[in-house]
């Protein structure tokens, strides 16, 4: 195998765990993909803010990442005060867990399940949220390939010193590609 390949298949495993992290929860979008020379880059340290082609960029963790993107992700998964079924106050790691995919507090989504289960409908209850929670994932992941593929593909210098690049030097129907075997092998994971 050649280098490209090598890159090309090393690039796809991470899309694939970053599906998976959209899934279990762990929505931090890093692309660590270095490309291993540079032909053009800027220099910027963890923490900067600038603008580039008008839009906000920083570096966070080491990667090059869009504020405005991240923005949109924070607010895609924030968790008010207050449960909307019992009103008590969210505070609990695990309500905030839970809030994306049920809108309710942990002990809410406990005390539904028991009375499903009781009413003996969790098989179907529990097929319906998994794939709510999976399409969400596959938007999720659509909108940040689409994003991605708006990017340009000029090079940047990591804190850390890598060479990277938003788009790990795609092509922009390379990146369809990636994105179409991606939604497929999400769609694979909903219960039929
Ligand atoms: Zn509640």
């Amino acid at each position: 195998m050649n280098n490209d390949n090598v890159l090309k298949k090393e690039f796809s495993k991470k899309d694939v765990q970053r599906a998976r992290n959209i899934i279990t929860g762990d929505t931090t979008f890093r692309t660590t993909e270095g490309v291993g020379y540079s032909k053009k880059y800027e220099h910027h340290i963890e923490g900067d803010v600038w603008e580039e082609n008008g839009r906000k960029w920083t570096i966070k963790n080491g990667v090059k990442q869009n504020i405005t993107k991240m923005d949109k992700f924070k607010k895609m998964g924030k968790t008010p005060l207050f449960c909307p079924e019992c009103g008590t106050l969210m505070k609990k790691e695990l309500d905030k867990k839970v809030f994306p995919a049920y809108q309710k507090c942990f002990d809410c989504v406990v005390d539904h399940e028991a009375e499903l289960i009781r009413q003996g409908k969790s098989k179907d209850h529990f097929g319906k949220l998994r794939n709510s929670h999976i399409q969400n994932a596959m938007n999720g992941f659509e909108d940040f390939m689409k994003d991605r593929m708006s990017e340009s593909n000029d090079n940047y210098v990591t804190e850390a010193g890598d060479v990277e690049n938003w788009r790990g030097g795609k092509s922009k129907e390379e990146l369809k590609q990636e994105l179409q075997e991606g939604l497929e092998f999400l769609e694979e994971l909903k219960v039929k």
